[in-house]
């Protein structure tokens, strides 16, 4: 069993008031390990030793920044394996999928490392001879970061990598149920030699780091991955202080199969979408929207496939699905299938789940299900399920699944199925998400701009896109006469 500390000021420290939680593994219940959990004079101090750090990281040349990413990104390419069997055992998914999400965060360190490089000013023609127009980007300042669960490795390192490159300092806040696999980044980016108070690391009661993180002016930019909720009551919190926010919230993906579409392909490229992370992704095939003349055709394909699913243990080699991340989350999906088959859903596969261990609050499994006839009234098209559950709608017309598709309050990830070369650039542009798979089940990468329209959130994450919301914009008038 492993006990962590909280980061700060360079240094790895015990919690002051002796407070350390329980981790718990959601496969079984079996305690991993206990995390430090920090006091309100251990934000204080973070947050004072990220501000002294500011003026010197950011004022590096960005070739030296880069440098620091560039052996850090070396260090968690070596020790990936470490971070990922961390994940698995503080979240639950399968071993193979943790490796896949360790990869995907490490990614964004390394792009991040280049676009250090690449933050450019301007010069705008004056309107008067004398006159030179110069607008640099300048760092935003000591930026508060706070993560999920559901992708606990790659989010912390999306998060600070553009953050740091940019030249401003981070605090992290890991969530409560997998703060180790943060531990493991973070200890990695300690031996890069990344300078003490640019990265800290406090775990511990949400509320209370939250809320000394957005009081306090010196914090200058939070940057937030979760719920809606949450991130709407940390925006308002912002407001205050006037901080830049950045928010990656809850998504309702629509997955809409045309019938010229590749049926064998989307199929197969919704298992990937739908299963992985036992369907608790903000990216998740939420409903599905078929065409009526192949709806039985591809109900077939994927009932097939989602009866095949291996569910276990994470660490067991051929599972394919792992646990919820605990019981809150099951009796949800529950919820929502038994919401739906009230209201005049039909059962395909699954429907049911089971639980292994005595825990109360883990070792909760959910069959991968399949539900149809479904309509737009039942509670699983409209709220995240954050299961593996899959209802499906049909429909006749194009126009008629666009409107589907676009009436949620989300809008962050979509997907489009479709051979039809100007359906699917048609169908793209009306779709109102930040992302649009077109005959793509998985579209995230380093090096595009991820996020959501409506109240899936603000701003980017990935690509160019990214660092900008780490950036002020300074004009400079420089008269010449
Ligand atoms: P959550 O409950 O909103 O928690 C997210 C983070 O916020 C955790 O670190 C949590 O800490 C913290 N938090 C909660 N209340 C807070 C408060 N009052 N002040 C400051 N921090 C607070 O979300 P979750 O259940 O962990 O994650 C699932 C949600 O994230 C889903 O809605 C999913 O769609 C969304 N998500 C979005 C993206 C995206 O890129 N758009 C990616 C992944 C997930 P504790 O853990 O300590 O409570």
């Amino acid at each position: 069993m492993r006990t962590e500390k909280l980061y700060i000021k360079g240094q790895w420290k015990d919690s002051a008031a002796g407070d350390y939680f329980d981790v718990l593994n959601p496969a079984d219940g079996s305690l991993v390990g206990k995390m430090a959990a920090a006091g309100k004079e251990e934000v204080l101090e973070a947050i004072a030793a990220a501000d002294q750090a500011f003026e010197e990281w950011s004022n590096l040349p960005a070739q030296v920044r880069s440098g620091y990413m560039k052996k850090w990104h070396e260090l968690l390419q070596e020790k990936e394996e470490i971070i990922a069997r961390t994940l698995t055992a503080e979240q639950g998914k399968p071993l193979e999928e943790a490796l896949g999400e360790v990869r995907s965060g490490t990614s964004y360190v390394e792009w991040y490392a280049e676009e250090a490089k690449r933050v450019y000013g301007e010069t705008i023609p004056a309107s008067s001879s004398p006159k030179r127009i110069m607008v640099l980007r300048q760092p935003v300042g000591v930026t508060a970061a706070i993560t999920p669960w559901n992708f606990p490795a790659s989010m912390v390192a999306r998060k600070i990598s553009p953050a740091i490159a940019a030249g401003c300092p981070v605090i992290l806040k890991p969530a409560e149920k997998t703060p180790f696999s943060a531990v493991e980044i973070i200890k990695l980016a300690h031996e890069a030699g990344i300078p003490k108070g640019v990265i800290a690391l406090l775990a511990g009661s949400a509320e209370l780091i939250g809320d000394t993180l957005l009081e306090d002016r010196r914090v200058r930019k939070i940057t937030f991955t979760g719920s809606t909720d949450v991130g709407k009551a940390l925006m308002k919190q912002s407001a205050d202080t006037v901080k830049r926010v950045s928010l990656e919230l809850g998504g309702h993906a629509p997955y809409i199969v045309f019938d010229d579409a590749d049926l064998d392909k989307a199929a197969e490229e919704l298992m990937g979408v739908k299963i992985k992370n036992c369907g608790q992704t903000c990216v998740s095939a939420n409903r599905l929207y078929v065409q009526e003349s192949v709806e039985k055709e591809l109900v077939q394909k994927l009932s097939e496939a989602f009866s095949k699913i291996k569910i276990g243990n994470g660490f067991d080699k051929d599972t394919q699905m792992g646990p919820l991340i605990d019981g809150d989350a099951y009796r949800k999906v529950q919820e929502h299938v038994e919401d739906a088959l009230s209201k005049g859903a039909k059962l395909v596969t699954g429907g049911e789940g089971f639980h292994k261990g005595d825990h109360d609050q883990a070792g909760y499994y959910y069959k991968p299900t399949i539900l149809v006839d479904v309509t737009a009234d039942m509670k699983i098209m409209k709220e995240e399920t954050f299961g593996p559950v899959l209802p499906i709608q049909r429909f006749t017309t194009e126009e008629e699944a666009i409107q589907l598709a676009n009436n949620s309050r989300y809008g962050l990830a979509s997907y489009v199925f479709t051979e039809s070369l100007n359906r699917g650039i048609r169908v793209s542009e009306k779709l109102e998400f930040g992302i649009v798979g077109l005959n793509d089940g998985s579209p995230g990468t380093a090096q595009a701009p991820f996020g959501g329209f409506k109240e899936s959130g603000l701003e980017r994450e990935g690509g160019h896109f990214g660092i900008e919301s780490f950036l002020e914009v300074k004009y400079v008038s420089i008269s010449m006469k």
